[in-house]
């Protein structure tokens, strides 16, 4: 059995996220593929959720399709999306989430990112993902968002993640992956 790297556990438990932050389905044992997302601030790791399939393809289908396509044109515009080689490593995946997917900044050079990956229970998924992007790119992102998609994410965020600890400032544009 492969191991989630540690940058994908939850900060708040220090293990494997173990379900879904929204309906609470359980992810390590399941076939469902789901989605681990993290933010920072610096070291500071200011949000962080595992979201299962359909939980994703729910808030998927309430974004707009103008927004969906904003958001992929600028990844795909920006992003160089490789496919994976046949010896492909956990390691060469996490690789990927050293560098911002679109603007190539590095990591620990960026004052805030998120960063995301895609697991079927304790596989991570080769693709396009991990992926990571830095705070500068997400606002960009997040300018090219409809008001219909900025208020289903918010609504997203504050039914899940109700009020911040209050000695830590909110990035100004929230993450842009669900
Ligand atoms: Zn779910
Ligand atoms: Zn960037």
């Amino acid at each position: 059995m492969p191991k989630i790297p540690t940058e994908f556990h939850s900060f708040e438990t220090d293990e494997e996220f173990k379900t879904c932050c929204d309906c609470g389905c359980e992810l390590l044992d399941s076939a469902q593929m789901y989605m681990v997302q993290k933010s920072f601030s610096k070291d500071e790791c200011l949000m962080e959720f595992a979201l299962c399939q359909n939980c994703k393809e729910k808030l998927d289908e309430q974004i707009s399709g103008q927004s969906k396509e904003a958001i992929y044109d600028f990844l795909f515009d920006h992003a160089e999306m490789v496919e994976p080689p046949e010896d492909y490593s956990y390691d060469d995946a996490m690789e990927q989430i050293e560098e911002c997917l679109t603007c190539g900044k590095e990591r620990e050079k960026c004052d805030g990112y998120t960063y995301s990956g895609l697991f079927v229970g304790t596989h991570l998924v080769p693709g396009p993902m991990p992926m990571m992007i830095c705070d500068n790119c997400q606002e960009t992102m997040a300018e090219n968002m409809s008001d219909h998609t900025k208020g289903v994410k918010d609504k997203f965020y504050s039914e899940n993640f109700p009020g911040p600890p209050s000695e830590v400032d909110l990035p100004t544009s929230k993450p842009v992956f669900f």
